[in-house]
């Protein structure tokens, strides 16, 4: 576990504030320790533990987004065709997570890969004639790409059986099924993850401050940053002055960031939309279903709706997942407050705030016809995917706050709605947050290679090696060098044990 390592002097001058223990924050401390062992790093969460909000395993669906059954990173285009390009991507930045946790592994991370990372396959899973046209096409588009070599088409029915037997009981014979299927996918618990790489961390001297908010941050006239911390427990105030500042507190990221008056975060706004999902912990229900399965989101739905049954290994339990059903609740961590969104709204971002509500009307749609639903309607959305389900073998949990970025579009100057992620650097390179949620943990090596990239440009070329040896494909790509591609696929199944 990590530990509160002591009080933090006034007069702490760190190098860098890392503000939030989740698994941004925790990357980040990991990738400092490969290109500059010798800085003073400090973290500061505000609870009383780490990754107790998103990056959580039970508050998150736990996918290790490569864009191997995400259908929303392919979508029909044109003529029914289907471009790879976006799922390439997301793949690629898996698969440098992937190398960046081998990494840390093989350098004596403590715990084993499997308390983290587990493979499960991952699948697709459509219906009717159309979806199966749909199905067909990206089948062909991804099986073209290495990075989806194996990816696997069937619309057979007793195929689709032996593959997700669960979905397929009870099932309509004359009902059009279409699938694909990946063996290379996985399961990944990000808070145990979090956990051990903040541990690891603090092995290196980074100290994890638990009950510690940040509560401020100013630019000083030296340039460096102001950081007012306040003790959870004793209300005690106390101020460190650091060279640089990571804002990962995911949804208390924004009003950070709005407090400490970047700039660059005029105009942004969030729009918290909570997750719940059903959940069975029934062995004989898991032993029918050993896959995680994405199906389509309902037409004019957001992307963070589609549907999806997923295999669960939680601290050494099975369980399945379905949904995720929206919430809505104003606070944007589920340890925040009634007022975050409203406290949210400035003068700079009134016009895109008020913007999106005119504009994203299927989303306002789509969230009022989820509040609305009954449990009789939640389980009807369960049976397309479970035909024979049994609403006494499910339980809804609450999963975590997922503040969607609201900016201005410059173009139009109107506020638009977005589903990603979006990192703010500011400051001259001082200071940068991340906001949004999506592809999310899976992607937060990369999300934080680029930060890097963007606030330390000059230190890049000496760092680029420390990088290169813990990141063999960093700054390459794994689509088109097939020989870095096989040996990176080979080293990380070995390290992560990922061979069964
Ligand atoms: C329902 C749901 C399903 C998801 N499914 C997936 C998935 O399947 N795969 C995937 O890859 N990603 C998924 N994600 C996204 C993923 O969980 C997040 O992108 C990721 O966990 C964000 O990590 P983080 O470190 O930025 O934030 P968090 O994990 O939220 O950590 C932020 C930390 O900052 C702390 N904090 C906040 N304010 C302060 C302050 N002022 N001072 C000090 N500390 C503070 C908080 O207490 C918290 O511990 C999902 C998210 C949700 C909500």
């Amino acid at each position: 576990m990590t530990s509160q390592r002591g009080a933090v002097p006034d007069s702490a001058n760190p190098d860098v504030v890392l503000v939030g223990g989740g698994i941004m924050s925790a990357t980040l401390a990991a990738l400092f320790g490969v290109v500059a062992p010798q800085w003073d790093v400090v973290v500061f969460e505000s609870g009383a533990d780490v990754a107790g909000e998103s990056s959580d395993a039970w508050n998150n669906a736990g996918t290790g987004h490569a864009a191997l059954c995400e259908l929303n990173y392919t979508p029909a285009g044109p003529h029914g065709r289907v471009d790879p390009a976006k799922a390439v991507t997301i793949n690629e930045q898996f698969q440098v997570s992937r190398q960046f946790w081998s990494h840390l592994v093989r350098e004596g991370m403590t715990g084993s890969p499997k308390e983290f990372i587990t493979p499960v396959p991952h699948v697709s899973f459509v219906t009717g004639e159309d979806g199966r046209a749909y199905m067909r096409a990206r089948h062909e588009a991804l099986a073209a790409e290495p990075l989806f070599a194996g990816l696997e088409y069937a619309d057979d029915p007793a195929r689709l059986a032996e593959w997700i037997p669960l979905m397929m009981e009870g099932r309509d014979p004359r009902q059009v099924v279409a699938a694909t299927r990946s063996v290379a996918g996985t399961d990944v618990n990000f808070g145990t993850l979090t956990r051990l790489m903040l541990d690891d961390a603090g092995d290196r001297g980074v100290p994890v401050h638990l009950n510690q908010r940040v509560q401020h941050l100013e630019r000083d006239t030296d340039g460096r940053w102001r950081v007012t911390v306040e003790d959870t427990v004793s209300g005690e105030r106390r101020i460190v002055r650091a060279r640089f500042v990571f804002v990962g507190a995911g949804g208390g990221a924004l009003p950070l960031l709005q407090r400490a008056a970047v700039p660059e975060i005029r105009g942004f706004g969030g729009f918290p939309v909570s997750g719940k999902f059903l959940r069975t912990t029934s062995p004989e229900l898991v032993s029918r279903h050993q896959a995680k399965v994405y199906g389509q989101a309902a037409v004019g739905a957001p992307p963070m709706s589609v549907p999806h049954l997923d295999l669960r290994l939680i601290d050494g339990d099975h369980s399945l997942l379905f949904g995720p059903y929206a919430g809505f609740s104003p606070k944007f961590l589920k340890a925040g407050s009634m007022f975050d969104l409203p406290r949210s709204v400035r003068p700079n971002n009134l016009g895109s705030m008020f913007g999106v509500a005119r504009t994203e009307m299927a989303l306002t749609r789509y969230l009022v016809r989820e509040l609305l639903q009954t449990p009789a309607a939640r389980h009807q959305t369960l049976t397309h995917f479970v035909p024979d389900a049994d609403e006494n073998d499910w339980d809804m949990i609450t999963a975590g706050q997922r503040v969607q970025v609201i900016k201005r579009d410059p173009a139009t100057g109107r506020g638009v709605l977005q589903f990603g992620t979006e990192l703010i650097v500011g400051g001259d390179g001082s200071i940068a947050g991340l906001l949004g949620a999506s592809p999310g943990a899976s992607t937060a090596v990369s999300a934080m290679l680029t930060l890097l990239e963007r606030c330390f440009p000059d230190r890049i070329p000496a760092w680029r090696p420390a990088l290169r040896e813990a990141i063999p494909s960093y700054g390459r790509s794994l689509s088109d060098d097939p020989a870095l591609l096989a040996q990176v696929r080979a080293d990380t199944m070995q390290t992560l044990e990922l061979n069964g």
